[in-house]
């Protein structure tokens, strides 16, 4: 193998080229990236960007040092064996990483949009945030929580509008529903159960023909996996590029990672796409190793954070089909500290919620981790730590 191309310029495509060079590899690495910019971090776009403490996310790593052909502003077109089409001609390889992470969802209507993903689109949106104007959020996952409360540090006047019942549903499910008080503390208009029928010029039409009036409006209502450049090459696809759990594609040589990888997770039994940063931060070792003929396995418990109305809110594990135990008072006064915890039939755990406290993460994460059995009513009582709820 002389020649790898790393396609996305992203962190799973900078972690990526850094593991060929850690592994060893000493041939021709070209990375691709459709932005302007030097590989960069995205989770401070919606905190640090944009509430004004930073302008530069760029992740301290050496593309000179590491001699990568590093070619910004190049996209990928296409693929057929052993070539990749870009805007600028043809590029043959001989390995091939796919980390072109995930697009945001627009939605329907002639009014200004704007989306959090890019550097650009938050430096463009922390200009419009500013005293009493008038901002419309569409949807409370984590990018809207997050906008919401840099909005409201610059003194906008902010409206929420989310569809399903609770924030954070498809994220939490149910327990979403106690960090909707952290909307109201924070002066927030949170709109819930109501559907955006279009985005028109000053503002939104909403489902039942009402309108909600705004100088600036913002869809987080979540992104897909940008793969269209696939299409036709005669890659598995299936909710992002379909893997194995050594992270290959269904074509030789050629591996994914990071947001656009829907890879095979044996500690779950089932493919899995996650779309945070541990994520791509983590798989991309196990894909150099599988390209360069390793046999490595990617088998993490996913793990993510955000911090939102001042609350650092951190999960970690894959809870669908387990049962929920709330740990602590999410309405009792003060800072918000709680969590959660979902248990498997054999009382092991599956998933940990922790909201400022980190070390319920922590231990949650090596529960899960080691499997050990629990004590689900010792689970409950959120002064007692999760370490010590093991039974023998
Ligand atoms: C605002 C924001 C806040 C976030 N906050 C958190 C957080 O708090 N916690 C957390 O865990 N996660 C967070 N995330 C998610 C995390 O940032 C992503 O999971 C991570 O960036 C995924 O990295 P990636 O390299 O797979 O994809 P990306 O970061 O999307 O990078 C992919 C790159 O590929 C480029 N590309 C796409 N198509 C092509 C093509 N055809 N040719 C060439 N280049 C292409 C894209 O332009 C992009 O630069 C956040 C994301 C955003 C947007």
């Amino acid at each position: 193998m002389n020649h790898v191309v790393v396609v996305g310029a992203g962190l799973a495509g900078v972690r990526s080229v850094e593991a060929l060079r850690a592994r060893g590899f000493g041939g021709t690495i070209t990375l691709l990236g459709e932005e302007q910019h030097r590989p960069y971090d995205r989770p401070p776009l919606s905190k640090g960007v944009l509430i004004g403490k930073t302008d530069s996310t760029i992740v301290d790593s050496d593309l000179d040092a590491l001699e990568i052909d590093f070619r910004p502003g190049v996209s990928a077109k296409g693929l057929h064996t052993g070539v990749v089409e870009t805007t600028e001609g043809e590029l043959a390889y001989d390995g091939l990483v796919i980390a072109t992470g995930a697009r945001p969802v627009r939605l329907r209507g002639d009014g200004p949009q704007h989306v959090l993903r890019t550097i650009d689109d938050a430096l463009a949106l922390r200009a419009l945030l500013t005293e009493g104007a008038r901002v419309a959020v569409i949807g409370a996952g984590w990018i809207g929580a997050e906008v919401a409360t840099a909005a409201r540090k610059a003194g906008s006047t902010v409206t929420v509008v989310e569809a399903a019942s609770f924030p954070l549903a498809t994220a939490l499910g149910p327990i979403g529903a106690h960090t909707a008080s952290w909307y109201a503390q924070a002066e927030v208009d949170l709109r819930l159960g109501i559907t955006v029928a279009s985005v028109d010029q000053g503002g939104l039409t909403l489902g039942d023909g009402s309108a909600v009036e705004a100088d600036v409006v913002v869809t987080g209502v979540g992104v897909r996996p940008a793969v269209e450049w696939l299409a036709g090459s005669g890659i598995a696809l299936d909710n992002g590029v379909v893997t194995d759990e050594h992270l290959r594609t269904s074509l030789p040589d050629v591996v994914a990672v990071g947001d656009c990888a829907a890879w095979w997770s044996r500690r779950y039994g089932r493919r899995l796409r996650v779309e945070h940063w541990d994520t791509a931060l983590g798989a991309p070792d196990v894909a150099v190793a599988a390209l360069l003929g390793a046999d490595a396995v990617y088998d993490p418990v996913p793990y993510f954070w955000s911090e939102q109305f001042d609350n650092m809110v951190q999960y970690a594990g894959y809870h669908d089909g387990a049962r929920l135990v709330l740990r602590g008072d999410p309405a009792a006064g003060g800072k918000a500290n709680w969590g959660a915890c979902w248990t498997n039939e054999d009382d092991t755990l599956a998933a940990v919620l922790a909201v400022n406290r980190p070390r319920d993460l922590l231990q949650g994460r090596r529960l899960i981790e080691g499997g050990q059995r629990l004590d689900v009513h010792r689970l409950a009582d959120p002064a007692v730590a999760l370490r010590d709820c093991t039974v023998a």
